[in-house]
């Protein structure tokens, strides 16, 4: 076994030689003539001329020697089902997924959006769209209708693929008027949805010329198998849009080659699996997590993979343990947020079931503090690895690699640099790089590894503008993170760099919920911060100034409005009133002055401030001295 740090080094300095060697963990149609063209700097082109297909190594390539293993279980604690699909029968799945969409019209490089609850009918949707060259745009249930109007705007998907709902603690969600609603406000509409009903929502009317129904559109379809499209390897394979400082969401475009290598790699460098092993990840679909560990890394290693429909402590706190001794899952992967909520329950929980088949937890998406990992590790008696990465990188950028060497866990740190991340801490005045103990801006030096984006979808000029102009010295991406290394090379990450907020691990900018809030008719402008919440992570406060202030406005008319506009995961937690906003003298807002009041901190350098007493309403309103 050799050291992570000599792995590191040689993914660094040998990037091209480390690369083509993991390559071969994957089918390729046609080889490839070059390991990475970096000849138009900071976009990265790996494995140039090679041809292949995500949905090939996933699904296809299993069927000789594991097609009677499982490959997909789905448990829905919301409506009480389990259901499972071995490599043979999702390969019928999805191939008749796919024949739907090409009678449809669905064509290579064509965008679907899909905008469904973790069900085995979006899987089959997405390896579908894998198959057929297509382009999945998957948006969490979560998000409203004008969230969604804005990506199918962007995305200009020729299909959307939806449900009649999806149910949380036991509660229906409908997702169709949503999807209605989110069309007619859209400007470039799908020409058709694809909607499977699965009886929860009972009324349902499907718009003529439009609407298709999932199970009439299947039976009607003949079972042939419908050829993968092979890919040139940087052709995109999806976008998913992630929150930035601005209110326009990010389409993060992700390739197909370097994606399935990068996918293939971290199964036994990171998460310590392999094929015919049990993946259980808590996440939902919409999210990275979801594509990256529910989908495509578990398949194409020819692993089991738990796919979850439900919350931590329904029908009580042992539930997730529970699957994890029936199912005999050997790695988990879930969130900080979820393991905060179990917190809240009976130790006793995770003592329950026998989890002897359990190796790792991995934890992921928002920091993990230090009580809440001793807690679960000693609590599990397993190891629990936190890891550090973003939408944009689609797998991890810090985290311990125990495939490669078994380093000790300190809690509280992601542990190191990944292979293929030139990782740098660079001081935020001058580029130049800190030294140990001392926080500065987590940094990575391009070319981004394969797997990470390879652009903002339409907009390769935001995706410079964006993550690589930090610095004016230097061209180097920047992860938006503040981050330490201590002495002995721990990674120790404490936060955003910009107004962005980290929601139970839903990233949302604080622009984008100040966007929803001004959308209320009698809201004249508005400062959202995030504050610190024990279970969530963070939560966002809003403080708004109203256009008339003799017309009654309610906190709750404006959280309706962000429900509305946003989804309810930007919910502000409280609206204060003021009359005017704390703003420097050339018009900027203090966020970063008002959040550290509400969290009880020092609200820093005040000298800029226009005028005095619209902090001191913040005060008023927060009952701060
Ligand atoms: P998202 O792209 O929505 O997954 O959000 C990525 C952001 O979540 C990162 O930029 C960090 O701010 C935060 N994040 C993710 N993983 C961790 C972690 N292990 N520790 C601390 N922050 C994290």
């Amino acid at each position: 076994m050799s050291s992570y740090k000599e792995t590191h080094k040689r993914s660094i300095l040998e990037r091209e030689g480390f690369w083509a060697a993991e390559a071969k963990r994957i089918h390729w149609h046609k080889p490839f003539t070059r390991v990475l063209d970096y000849s138009r700097p900071p976009f990265a082109k790996w494995f140039v001329g090679g041809e292949t297909n995500l949905c090939h190594n996933a699904v296809d390539r299993h069927l000789k020697e594991r097609g009677d293993q499982k490959a997909l279980v789905w448990i829905s604690t919301e409506v009480e089902k389990t259901e499972t699909y071995t490599y043979k029968q999702l390969h019928a799945e999805v191939n008749r997924v796919a024949a739907m969409m090409q009678s449809l019209g669905l064509e290579r490089g064509d965008r679907v959006i899909i905008y469904m609850p973790n069900m085995p009918e979006a899987v089959f949707a997405i390896l579908a769209c894998a198959r057929l060259g297509a382009i999945h745009s998957v948006v969490f249930g979560g998000f409203a209708a004008a969230s969604l109007a804005a990506r199918i705007d962007d995305a200009k998907p020729k299909l959307m693929i939806t449900a009649d709902g999806g149910s949380r603690m036991g509660k229906v969600i409908p997702y169709k008027p949503l999807v209605d609603e989110s069309i007619r406000l859209a400007e470039h509409p799908p020409a058709k949805v694809l909607i499977f009903n699965r009886g929860l929502d009972l009324n349902m009317p499907l718009v003529s010329g439009r609407d298709v129904d999932w199970k009439d559109l299947y039976s009607k379809t003949a079972k042939e198998p419908v050829s993968c499209v092979w890919l040139e390897s940087s052709e995109p394979s999806y976008i998913l849009y992630t929150s930035g400082t601005t209110g326009k969401p990010k389409g993060v475009q992700r390739d197909v080659g370097g994606h399935a290598v990068a996918m293939a790699a971290s199964m036994p460098h990171i998460y310590c699996a392999g094929a015919g092993e049990t993946i259980f990840t808590t996440s939902d679909i919409g999210w990275a997590v979801g594509h990256s560990y529910i989908i495509y890394a578990p398949l194409i290693a020819g692993m089991t993979t738990i796919l979850y429909e439900g919350v931590p402590m329904r029908p009580d706190a042992g539930v997730w343990w529970k699957i994890v001794q029936d199912h005999k899952v050997n790695v988990m992967f879930s969130a900080p947020t979820a393991i905060r909520v179990l917190k809240k329950f009976d130790p006793a929980f995770l003592k329950q079931y026998d989890l002897a088949s359990l190796k790792h937890l991995f934890l992921a998406g928002e920091p993990l503090d230090e009580p809440t990992h001793a807690w679960i590790a000693e609590g599990l008696g397993k190891p629990v690895i936190d890891h550090y990465w973003q939408t944009e990188t689609g797998w991890p950028v810090l985290s311990a690699m125990h495939g490669i060497e078994k380093t000790a866990i300190k809690y509280g740190s992601p542990s190191f640099p990944v292979y293929g991340y030139d990782l740098k801490l660079l001081r935020e005045s001058d580029a130049s790089e800190a030294g140990a103990d001392e926080k500065a801006v987590v940094a990575i030096e391009p070319p981004l590894p394969p797997g990470s984006m390879s652009t903002i979808w339409g907009d390769d000029e935001r995706f410079v503008k964006t993550y690589f102009s930090t610095f004016s010295k230097k061209m180097v991406y920047s992860t938006f993170d503040w981050g330490i290394r201590d002495k002995d090379g721990y990674y120790f990450i404490l936060g955003r760099t910009d107004d962005v907020i980290n929601v139970a691990g839903h990233r949302l900018g604080t622009r984008e919920i100040e966007e929803a809030v001004n959308m209320h008719p009698n809201i004249a402008e508005c400062a959202v911060v995030g504050v610190a919440d024990q279970l969530k992570g963070q939560l966002p406060l809003a403080f708004a100034v109203l256009k008339d202030v003799a017309k009654k406005t309610t906190s709750q008319e404006v959280m309706d409005t962000v429900d509305k506009q946003l989804g309810a995961i930007g919910r502000p937690k409280a609206v204060h009133f003021v009359t005017l906003l704390p703003k420097t003298r050339s018009g900027k807002t203090l966020r970063r002055s008002i959040a550290a009041l509400a969290e009880g901190r020092d609200p820093g350098d005040l000298t800029t401030i226009e005028d005095p007493g619209a902090l001191q309403q913040i005060k008023d309103c927060l009952g701060v001295k």
